[in-house]
C-alpha cells in the first residue's frame, strides 16, 4: 500500500511524496531540500526524484538532495535544469522497482516548453500544467500547445489523482465561479476546498473526473462558457480561441 503526501514548500508549493510502508519514497519537484530533510528525519527514505519543469520553485532543492542521496533524478531535456541523472521525454517509461511502480512520461508544453508530466501508481504529477480548478500560466508555450497538453491529461482515467505543484485552488475557484457561474458540482468542490483549507489541509490531490466536471480550463466546449466569453466580447468561435480567451481573462482577473 502506497501513501501519497504533499509536503508544503515556500508559500504555496507542494513537494509530492509517494511512499511505501517502510518510507521508501519517490519525490516530485523538490523546490527546497528542507521540507524533504525534515520528512527524512521522520523516517522518509528517498529512492528517486521526478522533475516536471525547470522553475526554481520545483528544482531548487535537487542539488542538496543529490549530494546527500545517491538516487536517480529524472528530468526533462532542458539545460536550465543542471542536476539530474536521467533525461526523459514523451513516451518514456520509468520503472521504480522498489515500489513496483511504473510512470509514463508525457510531454505537456504550455507553462514552459520542456514541461513534462508523470503518470503512474494512480497519480498524475503534472507540475504547473493542470491545477485544481485552473491551469498554469503560459510563460513559454502558446494557448494551442497548452490546450493540447490539457486535453491529453484530461483523457487519463477519471480516478487518477491530480497532484499539482501549487495550492492555488481557492483563488482558481473564484475565477471558475466567474467563468461558469452555474455549476453545482463545482460549488460542492468549492465547499469541500473551503473546509479543507480551514483545517489547514491541502485541497489536493483532486480526482481527474472532478476536474473535468469543475475546472473551466477543461470545459472550453461547454456552451455556457462559450456564451459568457462571447458576451464579454472575447472571440470564442472554436475551442482554441475559447481557451486562449479564458486564459488571458484569468491572467488579468482580480478575485
Ligand atoms: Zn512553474
Amino acid at each position: 500500500m502506497l501513501s501519497l503526501q504533499a509536503l508544503p514548500a515556500f508559500d504555496d508549493n507542494y513537494i509530492w511524496s509517494l511512499s511505501d510502508d517502510n518510507g521508501k519514497a519517490v519525490l516530485v519537484d523538490p523546490g527546497q531540500a528542507g521540507p524533504v530533510l525534515k520528512a527524512v528525519a521522520d523516517g522518509l527514505n528517498p529512492i528517486a526524484i521526478l522533475l516536471t519543469h525547470h522553475h526554481n520553485d520545483h528544482v531548487g532543492g535537487v542539488g542538496e538532495l543529490l549530494d546527500r542521496f545517491d538516487i536517480p533524478c529524472y528530468a526533462p531535456v532542458d539545460e536550465r535544469i543542471r542536476r539530474a541523472t536521467h533525461r526523459v521525454g514523451e513516451g518514456d517509461r520509468i520503472r521504480v522497482e522498489a515500489l513496483d511502480l511504473e510512470f509514463a512520461v508525457l510531454a505537456v508544453p504550455g507553462h514552459t516548453l520542456s514541461h513534462i508530466a508523470y503518470h503512474g501508481g494512480g497519480c498524475l504529477f503534472c507540475g504547473d500544467t493542470l491545477f485544481s480548478l485552473g491551469c498554469g500560466r503560459l510563460f513559454e508555450g502558446t494557448p494551442g500547445q497548452m490546450l493540447a497538453s490539457l486535453d491529453r491529461l484530461a483523457a487519463l482515467p477519471g480516478e487518477t489523482l491530480v497532484c499539482c505543484g501549487h495550492e492555488y485552488t481557492q483563488s482558481n475557484g473564484r475565477f471558475a465561479l466567474a467563468a461558469e457561474p452555474a455549476n453545482e458540482l463545482r460549488d460542492l468542490r468549492l465547499a469541500e476546498v473551503a473546509s479543507l483549507r480551514a483545517q489547514g489541509l491541502p485541497s489536493v490531490p483532486s480526482k481527474l473526473a472532478n476536474e473535468r466536471d469543475c475546472n473551466p480550463f477543461l470545459r472550453v466546449d461547454q456552451p455556457a462558457i462559450r456564451r459568457l466569453l462571447g458576451s464579454r466580447g472575447l472571440a470564442a468561435d472554436d475551442r482554441a480561441q475559447a481557451f486562449a480567451a479564458l486564459r488571458s481573462w484569468k491572467d488579468g482577473f482580480v478575485a
